[in-house]
């Protein structure tokens, strides 16, 4: 369906990024943290903006539609994948049927409904907890601690490594020789 509302989707992408704030205390989904709408909400809490006219709509839905330059099919609804319903974050917004939504519920998401804990210890939730979408809609969950720490022992592997160890020497000795 081509765009209909009177507001522009420039006017209306500067709107949307005015009057929202990144969690930083949320989870990481899809590389991105949830972006929360300030302004008026609905009575589910879903955000509220005004697309020229005197129409409203929810915010998490227009993000979506001015991020894809299109309105969302009849019969689909752009889901949260972190359940927060004022997040205004397309990439936390999920193109889904509406039969698929009301299965999925607040807490049937398959973000929520898993083990709390990493298998070292590491909480699954809030800043430590990275989720990825896979294709056809599933969802990766990680711990940002156990992926931090792996990375550090890569480095640290790769600097052990003799061939790299002699190149840094000689590249040290050369700037001493300078
Ligand atoms: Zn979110
Ligand atoms: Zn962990």
């Amino acid at each position: 369906m081509p765009w209909h509302y009177p507001t522009s989707r420039d006017t209306l992408a500067a709107k949307l990024k005015e009057n929202s704030e990144v969690d930083r205390g949320s989870t990481i989904l899809n590389g991105a943290r949830c972006r929360i709408w300030t302004r008026c909400k609905q009575s589910k809490g879903y955000g509220c903006i005004c697309v020229g006219g005197g129409k409203t709509k929810t915010a998490h839905r227009v993000a979506w539609e001015v991020e894809h330059g299109r309105h969302m099919p009849r019969g689909r609804v752009p889901d949260h994948l972190c359940r927060r319903h004022d997040c205004v974050e397309v990439r936390h917004l999920q193109d889904v049927t509406e039969a698929e939504n009301i299965l999925r519920g607040d807490g049937g998401s398959a973000v929520n409904a898993q083990k709390t804990e990493c298998i070292h210890g590491h909480p699954l939730s809030g800043a430590n907890l990275i989720l990825r979408e896979r294709k056809g809609g599933a969802v990766q969950r990680q711990c940002r601690e156990c992926q931090l720490r792996m990375s550090r022992a890569a480095f640290a592997r790769y600097y052990a490594r003799p061939e790299v160890r002699r190149r840094l020497i000689r590249k040290m000795r050369e700037r001493r020789n300078r």
